[in-house]
């Protein structure tokens, strides 16, 4: 268990103020000057000495995404986003930091702005949070006042601007290019990339995109060195992490665990339990709704982080943990989540804005029992045609927790669709070919 002298966010509970006053009362702002005074390079190497991987969902080694900015700022200037966004189902971590721990990330853009050299930094936040975003711009706001940021920042001589841009809504203005259009003012959509942020970006120019607790991270990897961060957690995964807790347990939460942790221990020790015991669990989505979910008798033994968790065919995604006992129906609760997904896709690719409905009916007519035998395996050809053939990430996204289903839940489905695997419909099933070949060979 992580201990208290390793914890960075110590006020993630809101038990104390997010205001300047005490948040220098727990470490922020010491000393910042002296970390920018070693430089661009210098800063980014101590980054990628502490193996810190973007906590947002993709896991990108955060040093050497700050090092694909341009050496030289030429005629177009550079720009830092931070990725507020959080319209992860299962998450919500981002929002605790922005509203308790606002200073840790106006630090860390100051930080991070040094060292990618930009004097513009958009922190992007979804509409629904709205108080939490003014409680953000109170401390950017007496950030200002204490010039901390600004002219001179922090007398550091590096001059920056921070800006809050909110969101409407749109689960997929979470995609950092689908952000980057909005924040211009166009519609959240997609681009095709290359070319990648890191050199044509917000108004075409060089931009690094971050997410909040990611960049949150910062001042204190940098103040007590990339090789404490490095030797929490384990190798190329290193560090603490925000998990978010939440479904079937007796106490919801979020809490900052070393990367790594026993999937049990999470949910046993912070969360609470599983309603009805241990025993009663079903299964768990480990990173937010777009990971495919892990059955009962794997999360005994699984341990939390980015390559534990794809050996088992999932991810650590945003690390929101989703519990789901067996009280609930879990096809149902898998035909909700493509629901949302059909709902949220911006609809530019014709296999995702096609595919997500595909696979969300079929899934309503599985959870009713309506479904032919036929489907089951239609379903996974359709996740197939969306995996892989899309301008951004969120066709895997909506494929793949229907993936894990079809892997551990296969049964149930055809269970509760009363398929009679006797009929021969001529279909290419080798599910059927093989009761046909056992029923010739048992007559
Ligand atoms: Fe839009 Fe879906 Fe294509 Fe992404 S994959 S660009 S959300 S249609």
């Amino acid at each position: 268990m992580l201990k208290d002298k390793d914890r960075i966010f110590t006020n993630l509970y809101g038990w104390s103020s997010p205001y300047l006053k005490y948040a220098k009362k727990r470490g922020d702002w010491i000393k910042t000057k002296n970390i920018l005074k070693k430089g661009h390079e210098k800063i980014i190497d101590e980054m990628k000495k502490s193996g810190l991987r973007g906590r947002g969902g993709a896991g990108f080694p955060t040093g050497l995404k700050w090092s694909f900015a341009p050496k030289e700022v030429g005629s177009r200037p550079h720009y830092l986003v931070i990725n507020g966004d959080e319209s992860e189902p299962g998450t919500c971590k981002d929002r605790d930091i922005l509203r308790f721990e606002p200073h840790k990330l106006i630090e860390g853009c100051l930080i991070a702005s040094y060292a990618i050299q930009a004097h513009v930094c958009y922190i992007y936040i979804r509409g629904e949070y709205f108080v939490d975003g003014q409680k953000l711009q109170a401390a950017i706001d007496e950030a200002y006042e204490k010039k901390l940021i600004g002219k001179n920042a922090a007398g550091t001589g590096w001059d920056l601007d921070i800006y809050i841009h909110y969101g409407a809504g749109a689960y997929i203005c979470g995609e950092e290019t689908a952000l980057l259009e909005s924040i211009e003012g166009n519609k959240g959509q997609p681009r095709l990339k290359p070319p990648f942020p890191a050199l044509v970006g917000l108004y075409g120019c060089p931009t690094i995109i971050n997410n909040v607790e990611t960049i949150a991270v910062v001042p204190t990897i940098l103040r007590r060195g990339g090789k404490w961060f490095a030797s929490l957690g384990r190798e190329k995964n290193t560090g603490t992490k925000i998990f978010c807790i939440s479904g079937n347990v007796n106490n919801p939460c979020n809490v900052e665990e070393e990367m790594n942790i026993p999937l049990k221990e999470l949910i046993e020790v912070h969360a609470g339990g599983v309603i009805g015991g241990w025993d009663n669990l079903q299964a768990v989505i480990p990173g937010g709704s777009s990971m495919p979910l892990i059955p009962k008798d794997k999360c005994e033994t699984l341990t939390m982080d980015f390559d534990s968790l794809v050996a088992e065919k999932s991810g650590l995604g945003t690390a929101g943990v989703v519990v789901i006992n067996k009280d609930q129906d879990i096809i149902k609760c898998m035909a909700r989540i493509a629901r949302f997904y059909k709902h949220e896709s911006c609809g530019q690719c014709t296999p995702c804005r096609e595919g997500s409905g595909w696979m969300w009916r079929m899934l309503e007519r599985m959870a009713k029992g309506e479904a032919s035998r036929e489907e089951v395996d239609m379903l996974m050809d359709v996740t197939k045609q969306i995996e892989g053939h899309t301008i951004c990430a969120f066709g895997e996204g909506s494929s793949w927790p229907v993936q894990g289903l079809l892997r551990h839940f296969k049964k149930e489905i055809e269970e509760r669709n009363n398929f009679n695997p006797l009929i021969n419909t001529g279909q290419k099933n080798p599910y059927l070919v093989d009761q046909h070949l056992l029923e010739k060979e048992n007559a």
